[in-house]
């Protein structure tokens, strides 16, 4: 920004130790040097501080400059693995060599991540943390990303003979490796009931269920796609779990929300009634929401879409219902032969208390996973299954009844077109009560 002091600079001297315990002469890096003249922190310093200690780090920050010049990046993939398994090692070989056929800058000549998964909720203790940094220190450039974009905690650059030392190691006390490639991939939940009273479900207790069960097909690399398991414990979705993965489980309630009408009247009390009429009434979606002359708020439930806006904005005199369970999506991605999507409800409401609860759920993934395994093309995520083949096809290869809830937009259209719509709607009627 103009007329702005860069203030990094003075950062990056900070952070850099006095001692250097690296035996290799640093390289010159003109260009990466201009990354900490700005305002921003960046990750040069980082890995500068890394070069005092490890000569990996030295020459990685040599081949990184020689990149920033020539505009190429230089790393190549390869086969690393540790034994018994088939993934869950990102392999870098540089591809940069000199005159003489050798590695110009040979320390860091092979830079491998393991990809290894972070606990449910991501709760860390700050022990476990130093633990793991001291065992990356001995094995590794001592580079962790605390999370990739996959979820998993990203362990960048190591040799191939030193992949299977550290994830021993780690293994040992208790961590395992994530996905990567054709696989079902690392899960992700959010921090959940531990620290958020929105939640609506035990979402560690998803994420381990689905994570175990599924182990195998996340080590040994065998679908036609990744798939990915996101938990989200409420309606906000902090997991982004309906763009980001192929199978979303999200807390939800179906009683009415839980309205706390003395706190209802100290908060308009202090805010002042225009304040909350423009800012949570006439903000609901579905116009649900209303503010009586005695300043109690009325819910109209049956209108209300769950879209949390309220109950974020009032928080102590809003919760959710008391009936939890949890909504399952299929079908989130990014970008690739269809364009993004977002997942698509298949089951509207499920209770997740009992064992059995627990293992409805998962195997409804099974179901999933088999018949997504056995009908997708090469390179196809789940969403685009559905997409090619049709969602009621899709539903029946998984053993699922159509149900009107399983809609495009709220209240507008259904993905399951009932042609003979009195007599399904009979069917589903019967199928509830029988619920
Ligand atoms: Fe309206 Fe959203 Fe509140 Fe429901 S959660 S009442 S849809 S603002």
């Amino acid at each position: 920004m103009a007329g702005q002091k860069p203030k990094n600079p003075e950062v990056h001297a900070t952070y850099l130790p006095k001692d250097k315990k690296s035996t290799k002469p640093f390289h010159d890096t003109p260009m990466l040097d201009q990354l900490v003249d700005g305002p921003w922190p960046s990750f040069v310093t980082g890995l500068k501080r890394l070069a005092h200690d490890n000569n990996m780090s030295v020459d990685l920050l040599g081949q990184l400059e020689h990149s920033y010049k020539t505009r190429i990046g230089y790393w190549k993939g390869g086969t690393v693995s540790v034994f018994g398994y088939g993934g869950g090692i990102i392999p870098r070989f540089t591809e940069l060599m000199g005159d003489d056929g050798k590695p110009m800058f040979p320390e860091s000549k092979e830079f491998h991540t393991l990809r290894v998964q972070p606990p449910a909720g991501n709760h860390y203790s700050t022990k476990m943390l130093r633990k793991l940094s001291d065992s990356w220190n001995k094995y590794g450039s001592g580079l962790i990303a605390f999370h990739g974009q996959t979820g998993n905690i990203m362990f960048i650059g190591t040799t191939t003979e030193k992949t299977q030392h550290f994830f021993d190691e780690i293994n040992e006390y208790g961590w395992d490796l994530g996905g990567a490639g054709p696989c079902v991939r690392t899960g992700m939940s959010c921090v959940g009931a531990a620290r958020c009273e929105q939640s609506c479900t035990n979402e560690m207790k998803v994420h381990r269920s689905l994570v175990n069960n599924f182990l195998d097909d996340m080590h040994r690399p065998a679908l036609p796609y990744k798939f990915k398991f996101k938990v989200s414990g409420c309606p906000n979705d902090c997991m982004n779990s309906i763009q980001r993965s192929d199978f979303a489980v999200i807390g939800t309630w179906r009683d009415d929300m839980q309205v706390d009408q003395e706190e209802v009247k100290k908060i308009v009390a202090e805010k002042g009634r225009k304040n909350i009429i423009d800012n949570v009434v006439s903000r609901c979606p579905t116009n649900a929401l209303s503010l009586n002359d005695d300043n109690t708020l009325d819910v109209d439930n049956r209108n209300c879409v769950r879209c949390m806006h309220c109950i974020n904005v009032m928080t102590k005199a809003l919760s959710p219902g008391k009936d939890k369970g949890v909504t399952v999506l299929l079908g989130g991605k990014r970008t690739l032969k269809i364009g993004d999507t977002m997942g698509t409800v298949i089951v509207p409401f499920m209770k997740l208390e009992t064992d059995e609860d627990y293992e409805k759920l998962t195997g409804l993934a099974e179901e999933t996973i088999d018949f997504w395994a056995e009908n997708a093309l090469e390179h196809e995520r789940v969403g685009e299954t559905i997409d090619r083949i049709g969602l009621v096809n899709f539903l029946e290869g998984v053993g699922i009844d159509p149900d009107p809830h399983m809609i495009n937009h709220p209240r507008t259209s259904n993905y399951v077109r009932l042609d003979d719509w009195d007599a399904e709607a009979e069917k589903w009627k019967n199928r509830k009560a029988a619920n």
